[in-house]
């Protein structure tokens, strides 16, 4: 939205100022007839603005697919402006007591009506028309089509337009002043979330699913007709009638849908930095500067003149709202909760590694970001976050349970699950949007049994024989068939990619071709497969002649190759993107022959100054380091670990870094020994990232 809708953004102000116009006549000293056409008539765009805006950005996904991303976006937006509302009212309850609009004689009947149509104070009713009509509409798209909301929401505005500035005009008929007499006994006014708003949010909503419009040529002509309607029916209706109110035109919705077209368009030159609630506080503390202007102006003279006084009142409430949002940022700078242990991702080298992969793949094959098992023990979701902002668009995972956080945390991305999941846990597949691999053609069947649509991959075992179906022709085909089953991709995965002797290689070409064989037949078949994808990172480095949709990129997206056994292929510069921190908690001269830790392994030859770092074998630095020399930096000073790790801690010979001062940083794992600890050990990247402990903080700021 920042950069794209420009003009949405630049008429959010200018809307913000109409509204203010509205409730301060700026013509008022020069001719009250134009305030009459332009205040009360043009100025009426404002707010229906608001609600469209409420409509394209929130709701017109939902009116699409009832997804839980969708619909928990929707929520929390209710939350945010009940919220705001409730403060509001607390805001404005000294104004309401003392204007009148509320005083202890308030019935209980009219305070409910006050607090879900009109509001506690006579701006504020855009709170409640705002809350009421996304939940109508929501409710709405979920049980009828969109054209049926539509025109619901088109019947519910005319029953409003009656009674709002057409009013006068109808009363006249009986029947008609019947029923508004007892409508107004419970909505005094028309002009709200009931009647107002659904009309607007449905005409935001279908232009976003409209997409864009190609004949724009004729959209400023339709723009000036409707605006002169509705001038000419406010005339008529401001001369003629007796206005009960002037919110409703009929031919405003159709001056709004033209004039959102245009905004949609529209790439002011000038950019407005401004923050998004920028408008809506104005729009809430403004009655507050008016009654400070209006006390003012009865001493002042030349306040006299309404265009100065509205003037005033909007950089007032301006500068008032600015101002509050400056403090509402400062307060936020809190200072770091100190740690005991934490890792700490950098964000740059994210960012390398990714462009690093791009350089190696076919132009035109995207990458499926892996972070499963905690995004390789580097936090799943704020490394996640980091690959969105790369334009990684595709994660994948392990398990249900990881793709579920990732949804909770707001993540909109496709999710891949490589894993097995239940079918029993099918309902969550679907409701949460994930993208399922099919494991074999059992697991296949038995998501399909259940007769709820889900998307899926499917898996093929072509050799490595740890999950996937079997790649024939038949089966494979077969599972195109399944009615529930989306399949949107079809992929495969090596078990010999890291390695490039004979016996590797070979069975990383079988596996290929009989990938490729599959391939070829369903196309043959005529059947449209989906993506594929067949290579993780070391398929990326040593197979780069490989052109599918996709890479599968784990270990090297973190900055690491597996292990340092054989060079690849092709050579990529990578930097790694963990490094994992410390504090030295406690110093201790410790006497000569005297054991340090748990057990005896380990005795001082003579005094020595220990040190004790407050990480441990439960933080994933694994215990058979213990005693082994490793040698951890604190201030460019070296200190060696001693004794037996423990679960929580470790110790250090402080001999050669003894002035460091008590609650130092120190650097337990970096890109200068991670390489050196897996060699030693025997094992992976991968296994020492993924096992760090869920206890570590994380830092993914900077
Ligand atoms: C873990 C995994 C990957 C990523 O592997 P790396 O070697 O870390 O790139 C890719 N595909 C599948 C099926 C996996 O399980």
């Amino acid at each position: 939205m920042k950069d794209r809708y420009q003009g949405i953004d630049f008429f959010r102000i200018i809307a913000a100022a109409m509204v203010v116009g509205i409730h301060t006549f700026p013509f008022s000293s020069i001719s009250p007839k134009l305030d009459e056409l332009i205040t009360l008539t043009v100025f009426r765009v404002a707010v229906p603005f608001f609600f469209m805006t409420t409509g394209y950005f929130l709701m017109g996904k939902l009116s699409f697919q009832q997804s839980y991303l969708n619909r928990k976006r929707v929520q929390s937006f209710l939350i945010k402006i009940l919220k705001l509302y409730v403060i509001a009212i607390l805001l404005f309850l000294p104004l309401s007591f003392y204007t009148g609009t509320i005083s202890t004689r308030t019935s209980l009947v009219k305070g409910v009506s006050a607090f879900f149509f009109e509001g506690t104070f006579y701006h504020l009713w855009y709170f409640p028309a705002v809350i009421i009509g996304v939940l109508l509409v929501t409710y709405l798209l979920r049980v009828m089509s969109f054209s049926g909301v539509m025109m619901i929401s088109f019947l519910l505005y005319l029953i409003g337009l009656g009674g709002d500035s057409w009013y006068g005009w109808l009363k006249g008929i009986e029947f008609v002043s019947l029923f508004y007499t007892n409508l107004f006994k419970v909505f005094p006014l028309t002009r709200n979330g009931l009647f107002f708003t659904p009309l607007y949010l449905c005409l935001g909503i279908y232009l976003y699913r409209k997409g864009k419009t190609k004949n724009i040529k004729e959209i400023p002509f339709f723009l000036v007709i409707s605006l002169m309607l509705t001038l000419i029916e406010s005339y008529l209706l401001h001369t003629y009638t007796e206005i009960k109110h002037d919110s409703m035109y009929f031919f405003l919705p159709f001056v709004m849908l033209f004039l959102y077209q245009l905004l949609l368009r529209w790439q002011p030159k000038i950019k407005w930095k401004t923050k998004e609630e920028l408008p809506l506080l104005i729009y809430v503390i403004h009655p507050l500067v008016i009654v400070v202007i209006h006390t003012i102006s009865s001493r002042i003279l030349f306040l006299k003149i309404s265009l100065i006084y509205y003037l005033l009142v909007l950089c007032g409430s301006w500068l008032l709202s600015v101002f509050y949002l400056h403090l509402k940022g400062k307060k936020k700078e809190i200072s770091p909760v100190p740690f005991r242990a934490e890792k700490k991702i950098l964000k740059e080298d994210v960012s390398h590694n990714v462009s690093e992969i791009k350089k190696i793949i076919p132009r035109k094959t995207k990458i499926i970001g892996v972070v499963k098992a905690n995004g390789y023990g580097c936090d799943l979701v704020g490394f996640s976050q980091l690959l969105l902002k790369e334009g990684i668009d595709f994660l994948a995972v392990a398990t249900i349970d990881e793709a579920i956080k990732l949804r909770k945390a707001g993540i909109a991305s496709d999710i891949l699950i490589l894993g097995y999941t239940d079918p029993k846990r099918i309902e969550e597949i679907a409701f949460y949007d994930l993208i399922q691999s099919v494991i074999s053609e059992e697991h296949g069947r038995l998501l399909n049994i259940r007769k709820m649509a889900i998307r899926c991959h499917l898996q093929l075992d072509t050799g490595m024989h740890r999950l996937g179906m079997q790649p024939e022709l038949g089966a494979v085909v077969g599972m195109y068939q399944l009615p529930y089953l989306k399949i949107e991709g079809i992929y495969s995965h090596l078990g010999s990619a890291d390695l490039l002797d004979e016996f590797s290689v070979n069975r990383t070409k079988r596996q290929i071709e009989s990938y490729q064989a599959v391939l070829k037949g369903l196309k043959d078949l005529g059947i449209d497969y989906g993506v594929t994808h067949i290579q993780s990172s070391y398929g990326i480095l040593n197979y780069p002649e490989l052109n599918f949709d996709y890479v599968r990129a784990g270990i090297i997206l973190y900055g690491f190759l597996s292990d340092s056994i054989q060079e690849p292929k092709q050579k990529i510069e990578l930097k790694p993107v963990l490094e994992v921190k410390a504090k030295l908690i406690s110093k201790r001269y410790v006497k000569a022959n005297e054991y340090v830790g748990y057990g005896t392994n380990y005795q001082l030859k003579k005094e020595t100054l220990i040190g004790v770092v407050s990480i441990g074998y439960a933080d994933g630095l694994p215990r058979s380091l213990s005693n082994q020399g490793l040698v951890l930096m604190c201030q460019d000073k070296r200190m060696t670990q001693i004794g037996n790790i423990c679960m929580d801690m470790l110790l250090v010979d402080l001999s050669q870094a003894e002035d460091v001062p008590l609650n130092s940083e120190v650097m337990i794992l970096s890109s200068d020994n991670i390489e050196q600890i897996v060699t030693d050990e025997g094992t992976l990247t991968n296994e020492l990232l993924s096992r760090l402990g869920e206890r570590l903080t994380t830092d993914i700021k900077n």
